[in-house]
């Protein structure tokens, strides 16, 4: 992509609006623009490194076997009243009345509306386990949207739902989903911790948060500092017993502020770490709570009809485009991890009005795109000092900087966003470097 044909509205000064640094780069980046409180516009920027999330989230939840499905953002109350939850859910809920005066409904979440979906459908145990996921548009109407999309109205979220026959079965999707999720965020650059947590206004009795350890985050966390050791990329070929993963996983301390309780912590002080964290996801399992009162039962194996049993497992998708940058980021900008980068190459031209300087840039151009690699070409006026700034600000893992100097040897200058580190070489190497 040509910077002369994008569009991206990159802004010099701090904008007065953002508290924290996510929310400030977002916005000086050029990702978003709020529309209203909690509520933004996804720019060309922000909406790519948004979809490459996305991805990497979608692939991970096909991995473990779950099927993707788009429900839709506006509900019908009733399935909500038939749950019981559409006068627990209070002020959070949009609600909205149709022109035939039907009480409508912006989704904050889909348990009732798959739980629906599942016991129209699925009759027999046979057809089990089944576990349906989307990724789609949420509105909560937080009392205190703030720090940009960490906390919006409208946010994305993948939430998936798992049914099954028995508890036993039940337990083990969330184990598919437990170590997913563990592989998601290590994928995205990510250290996230598994915490045990309160399971809140869902219900039920097993749940954990998974958290990104961050200064800005809203719940203080405490940990065992052997989570340090634990490598979360864990290999999940077909018919892997997941039980001693998680176990690994889940017999080290781990909680949030809701739940912490220091006269009965059991970790050595030495090995107790504190900090600040986001949730950047949340998995439950709560049994027969929908299941029961929406009466979504399957035949089991003795012709008996048994409530089955559910779990369901969401992760902020918007949410992480900010978590990523509280924990990738330098004072210059953001600092993408290659994962979901929205492009992976920076390349600059330092001097345009030189028609040899351009002639190689447009070289590289064409050789990299040409190999699928992902460049956006900084083809301006603006001079190599603020040129410079901008790809810092936007935070692309490589920088190439073509000059006249440098050509005259036959060299342009290739620098890494993250460590700093810049080297000369060849243009052909660097083609090679990159397309490696
Ligand atoms: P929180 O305690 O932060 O309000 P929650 O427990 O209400 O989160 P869930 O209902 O479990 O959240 O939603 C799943 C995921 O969706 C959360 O882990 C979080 O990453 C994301 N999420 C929840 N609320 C918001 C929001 N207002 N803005 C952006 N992302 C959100
Ligand atoms: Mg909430």
């Amino acid at each position: 992509m040509r910077l002369s044909r994008y569009f991206l509205p990159t802004l010099k000064e701090t904008p007065a609006e953002a508290q924290i640094v996510s929310h400030r780069l977002m916005l000086r980046a050029g990702l978003i623009r709020q529309g209203a409180a909690g509520i933004y516009s996804w720019l060309p920027l922000g909406l790519k490194v948004l979809k490459n999330i996305e991805s990497i989230v979608r692939e991970e939840q096909n991995k473990a076997g779950a099927l993707e499905v788009l429900m839709p953002t506006i509900q019908s109350s009733e399935l909500w009243q038939e749950s019981g939850r559409y006068d627990d859910y209070g002020k959070e809920m949009l609600r909205i009345e149709d022109r035939h005066g039907r009480q409508m409904l912006y989704g904050p979440t889909n348990e009732e509306m798959i739980t629906d979906i599942f016991r129209r459908e699925v009759k027999s145990y046979k057809d089990l386990p089944m576990n349906l996921y989307h990724i789609q548009w949420k509105f909560r109407d937080e009392i205190r949207p703030r720090f940009g999309v960490m906390r919006g109205r409208e946010f994305l979220m993948k939430d998936a739902y798992s049914f099954d026959m028995t508890p036993e079965a039940g337990k083990q999707s969330y184990n598919a989903m437990f170590v997913a999720y563990l592989r998601t965020f290590a994928r995205l650059g990510l250290k996230a911790i598994p915490m045990r947590a309160d399971t809140g206004p869902i219900g039920g009795d097993l749940s954990h948060e998974f958290i990104v350890l961050a200064d800005t985050g809203e719940s203080e966390v405490f940990f065992d500092k052997a989570f340090d050791g634990l490598d979360p990329m864990v290999d999940v070929a077909d018919g892997t017993d997941l039980q001693p993963i998680v176990d690994e996983w889940t017999s080290h301390y781990a909680a949030t502020d809701e739940i912490h309780d220091a006269a009965s912590c059991t970790v050595d002080s030495n090995d107790l770490v504190t900090g600040r964290g986001i949730e950047v996801g949340h998995i439950f399992f709560f049994g027969d709570k929908y299941s029961k009162p929406m009466n979504a039962s399957v035949q089991g194996p003795d012709g008996d009809t048994v409530n089955v049993q559910m779990g369901s497992y969401g992760v902020g998708v918007s949410r992480l485009v900010g978590a990523i940058i509280e924990a990738c980021h330098d004072e210059n900008g953001i600092v993408w991890p290659e994962s979901v980068a929205p492009y992976k190459v920076g390349l600059l031209n330092l001097r345009k009005k030189d028609d040899e300087c351009t002639a190689a840039c447009d070289k590289l151009y064409a050789q990299l795109t040409a190999a699928s690699v992902e460049v956006l070409y900084d083809d301006t006026d603006a001079g190599a000092g603020a040129k410079f700034a901008n790809m810092d600000l936007i935070g692309l893992p490589w920088q190439l900087a073509v000059g006249p100097r440098g050509l005259k040897n036959g060299v342009v200058e290739l620098k890494n966003r993250k460590s700093g580190e810049r080297e000369e070489l060849s243009l052909e190497a660097a083609v090679a470097k990159l397309t490696a």
